[in-house]
């Protein structure tokens, strides 16, 4: 490729446009208002995790009915022991200050005449989910994004991708090289934040967005820092796959309302795994559904809606059931065709309570960073939580700005993609593999066999000057995919989200 390079510099540089990239970008434009600001996102608005979340964020807003201390608990409860109790306390307890931070910004949360409309969702133990229907993450980040419009000092910048960070000779990190479709582009600044988001593009199933290649883990894999608890990835059970579609989520609360899952036969098999049947927790339909799927040839598995009042569902489930018609699937006489998919990644960079990383200058937010707030589990709406709250640590975390004079010759740019012959198929092969090796049920010989297939793609990429950004995304996932496996053999017990069938319980099961 006859590559291009351009140069610039900022103060602060935002690697992420979903929900904790512009809020850092806001906070640090408040806080710091002399700072040039600069935020890139791979893809567009509406291309990010924060855009196509549902349900909420969790928050103690009503303390005659909750309390930081129930909210602390519940957080413990789900993250089955690994989770860092001082971190949880710290975030929980910023919570209401975010929400109304929010508010401020424009957001209008849902609300009865006696005040917020709080939802109770699985593994809480209040009605804490600040929500704007079902489309609550969109009105977040159309709110973060009318406000960052108004901000003359924040640069906003589409369809750009961060390739690797810049370090000076010291190590500490001094910017972002930008793969673009005509060459490099490199961005210097005083203080980098990554929060470009998981992973769920590593699987077969995804609820994820096709940004979701976890480019940020892997520019710090590259960089050296090493990546925490990757092997617990949070999988949804129903989730719509759409053959040559985006897989979009079906929410939980479809099968309280009365949906059955249901194999090709038609059985309700789940209660041949738990005799809750399709009522059963989370994660025991998810490995219901994945056994299911596993235990005949071409296998399929489908939510049934058939039987349910379809004008009472068509109200209760206004967006799914829309989606469902746009898709041509009719659900009064048609079953849905499902699949457990990657939701969540617990794990990431490791960072302080600040968003500060191993390396100087950098910082992270939301899915890209371990805090120590899920542990082996997130419980439901303390993504976007944690997201918020994080990015308002991190901008405060900066102090003043010092301009740094970054000199050319003392950067050094990191590694450069390898190219992959046949992108798309060795894309598909390396889902394929991740969701029948490293899914839902794992153990030893398979995560072994994962892990050599995925050495031996790494190792047929050839040459650097004819990569393209497809390469770049797969070299990307390939290191992702290394260290969620290599995470998973560590693991000596199944807790969380991780199931290993040759490991025991954690006892608390
Ligand atoms: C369908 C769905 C429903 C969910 N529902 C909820 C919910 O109700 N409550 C809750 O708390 N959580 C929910 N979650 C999880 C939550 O949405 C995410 O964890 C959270 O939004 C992550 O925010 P983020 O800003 O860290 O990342 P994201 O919102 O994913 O944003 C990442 C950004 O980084 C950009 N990017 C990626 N790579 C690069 C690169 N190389 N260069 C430049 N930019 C890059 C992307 O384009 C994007 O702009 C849900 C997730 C999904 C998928």
């Amino acid at each position: 490729m006859g590559a291009s390079f351009k140069e610039e510099s900022c103060d602060i540089l935002v690697a992420g446009a979903g929900v904790a990239g512009l809020s850092f970008a806001l906070h640090c434009a408040d806080l710091y208002p002399k700072a040039k600001i600069v935020v890139l996102s791979k893809g567009g608005s509406e291309d990010s995790n924060s855009y196509y979340a549902q349900g909420g964020v969790a928050a103690v807003m009503d303390l005659d009915h909750d309390s930081f201390e129930d909210h602390i608990e519940d957080t413990l409860n789900a993250g089955d022991g690994l989770c860092d109790e001082a971190v949880v306390r710290e975030i929980v307890e910023e919570g209401p200050s975010q929400m109304r931070q929010l508010m401020y910004w424009g957001l209008d949360f849902d609300a009865t005449s006696r005040g917020l409309d709080l939802a109770r969702e699985g593994g809480h133990s209040a009605h804490r989910v600040l929500h704007v229907k079902d489309h609550s993450g969109k009105s977040i980040v159309s709110v973060l994004l009318h406000r960052i419009e108004q901000h003359p000092t924040i640069s906003l910048r589409y369809h750009q991708q961060a390739d690797s960070l810049l370090k000076t000779k010291s190590g500490r990190c001094a910017g972002l090289r930008l793969r673009t479709s005509t060459g490099y582009q490199f961005i210097r600044a005083t203080w980098t934040l990554l929060a470009t988001g998981g992973a769920g593009q590593l699987y077969r199933y995804t609820s994820n967005p096709e940004v979701a290649t976890g480019d940020g883990l892997a520019l710090a894999l590259k960089a050296g820092l090493s990546l925490e608890k990757m092997a617990y990835i949070q999988f949804h059970p129903t989730v719509m796959i759409n053959s040559g579609g985006r897989d979009f989520l079906l929410s939980e609360a479809l099968r309280g309302f009365g949906a059955i899952l249901r194999n090709d036969a038609e059985e309700d098999f789940m209660f041949k795994y738990h005799p809750s049947g399709s009522l059963a927790t989370r994660d025991i339909v998810s490995r219901g559904i994945y056994s299911e799927l596993a235990s005949e040839p071409n296998r399929k598995v489908y939510l049934d809606l058939r039987h349910l009042d379809q004008e009472v569902l068509a109200h209760r489930f206004p967006t799914i059931i829309q989606q469902l018609k746009e898709k041509g699937l009719s659900p009064e006489v048609e079953m849905i065709p499902i699949a457990p998919a990657a939701h969540y990644f617990c794990g990431g960079i490791p960072s302080d309570v600040q968003g500060r990383t191993a390396m100087e200058g950098l910082l992270v937010a939301g899915e890209v960073a371990c805090t120590g707030l899920h542990g082996a589990n997130r419980l439901a709406s303390n993504s976007l939580l944690e997201a918020l709250v994080m990015a308002h640590r991190a901008a405060l975390s900066l102090g003043e700005i010092v301009p740094m004079d970054l000199n050319e010759e003392e950067l050094e740019g990191l590694d450069t993609p390898k190219h992959f012959p046949m992108v798309d198929s060795k894309l598909r092969y390396l889902q394929q593999l991740m969701f029948e090796k490293v899914g839902v049920i794992r153990d030893e010989e398979g995560l072994k066999a994962a892990l050599a297939e995925i050495d031996f793609i790494l190792k047929q990429g050839v040459g650097r000057e004819e990569s393209t950004l497809a390469d770049l995304a797969l070299e990307n996932l390939l290191l992702v995919a290394k260290s969620v496996v290599q995470d998973s053999l560590d693991q000596e017990e199944n807790r969380g989200v991780l199931y290993r069938s040759d490991q025991v319980l954690n006892q608390s099961h």
